[in-house]
């Protein structure tokens, strides 16, 4: 088939890498001049274990298999990476029962080697923490995602695929047995193709509502959650993945790094409008204080403000969190199209998984 994916976001680009590989004629188009401009390029790098989404939901089935297929993916691709584990760590009793909730609900989602350790365990890990009891995840990591990227984009490009860059995709029809694609950009027209994934990220909704014949309201809202990062301008103190227990919207003000070590703080949560990419410096104080609850030792002014990204979340502040959304042919009627919606985190670990299955709805 010809397959037409839309977005070289991490999602698109393992969507085009395996059908790809499973023998359909590929061709991505992307808006923007470049591979991972979009929600790929500003989030965690974290390969995550799966450990807080509710069993049986699409982000709990392919976090923890998109983690399995990511993690050898890494070795056979020589993907920079590191499973240096995370500890999710309680400060109160309220805390240690939400994070003894999540143990139970990681171990119910099939996750390797996931235990509870005392303060003392944690502090013997990591000298500089502050708690009284934390969840440890062996099989928690960090991923150079651009890497990752460039990876799937050269095996895509090994099995005939291209990336049409500066090509933004308009309108859409199907008029049997075609797929009739308008596209913008400097060589503007329409193509047909057998088959089209929407893996458009933030643009996701806009673009189905351009689908002629697509029911409006079978396209779901699209709720802005922003998240911002702080560097940190010390030499870091910890070499594992240190989490709070999770807050509304997000998973709480956590410590990451990158493979060379620098660590940075977030990401928060702060409900927008319209996309924006700055990070105000006075919602450093709130990190001050949140980070501070397990990690004492935090010193004035080491905050510095670095970047944000923005997750395309599906529900508002307050609401209960969504799940990904694959809306097949089996969902909307319409032949070998896809369209997803709210791929927030865990996208980046999930993607290999979500790729598999939304290359079977093609067919
Ligand atoms: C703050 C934050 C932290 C996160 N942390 C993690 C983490 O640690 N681990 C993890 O697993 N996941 C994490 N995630 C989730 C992960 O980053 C996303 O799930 C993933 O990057 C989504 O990728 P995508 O390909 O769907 O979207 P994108 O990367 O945004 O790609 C979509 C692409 O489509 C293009 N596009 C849009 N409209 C059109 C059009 N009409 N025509 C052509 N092209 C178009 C855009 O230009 C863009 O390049 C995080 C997300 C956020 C926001």
């Amino acid at each position: 088939m010809q397959v037409l994916v839309i977005g070289a976001g991490v999602i698109g680009l393992a969507v085009a890498r395996t059908a790809a590989l499973a023998g359909h004629d590929v061709t991505v188009a992307e808006t923007t001049g470049g591979i991972a401009n979009g929600v790929s390029s500003r989030n965690s790098e974290v390969i995550h274990a799966g450990l807080y989404y509710p069993t049986g939901t699409l982000r709990a089935i392919h976090c923890v298999r998109g983690r399995r297929m990511l993690y050898e993916f890494c070795v056979s691709h020589g993907v920079a990476h590191r499973k240096c584990g995370k500890l999710v760590v309680a400060t109160n009793d309220a805390e240690l029962t939400k994070v003894e909730t999540i143990l139970a609900q990681a171990q119910e989602n099939g996750v390797e080697g996931v235990e509870m350790i005392g303060g003392n365990a944690a502090r013997a890990m990591e000298v500089e923490l502050a708690c009284i009891g934390a969840l440890w995840s062996p099989e928690t990591g960090i991923i150079d995602s651009h890497g990752y990227m460039r990876a799937l984009w050269g095996e895509l490009e090994d099995r005939g695929g291209m990336i049409a860059f500066e090509t933004p995709v308009g309108r859409m029809s199907y008029q049997a047995p075609h797929w009739h694609v308008q596209f913008g950009g400097r060589e503007p027209g329409t193509i047909q193709f057998d088959a089209v994934v929407n893996a458009a990220g933030l643009g996701a909704q806009k673009l189905a509502r351009r689908i002629e014949g697509y029911r409006l309201d079978e396209v779901p809202r699209l709720v802005l959650g922003k998240g911002n990062y702080f560097g940190y301008a010390g030499r870091p103190v910890f070499s594992r993945l240190i989490y709070p227990t999770p807050i509304d919207g997000g998973l709480g003000v956590h410590v990451t790094f990158d493979l060379a070590g620098r660590m940075r703080f977030g990401p928060d949560v702060e409900w927008v409008a319209e996309e924006n990419y700055a990070v105000d410096p006075r919602r450093a104080e709130s990190f001050y204080a949140r980070i501070r609850t397990y990690w004492p030792g935090l010193p004035d002014d080491s905050l510095v403000p670095d970047y944000a990204g923005i997750r395309p979340k599906l529900r508002g502040p307050g609401e209960p969190q969504a799940d990904f959304m694959i809306a097949g042919p089996a969902d909307h009627g319409m032949p070998r199209l896809v369209n997803l919606f709210g791929i927030e985190s865990p996208g980046l670990t999930a993607s290999l998984s979500l790729a598999e299955t939304v290359v079977k709805q093609l067919a």
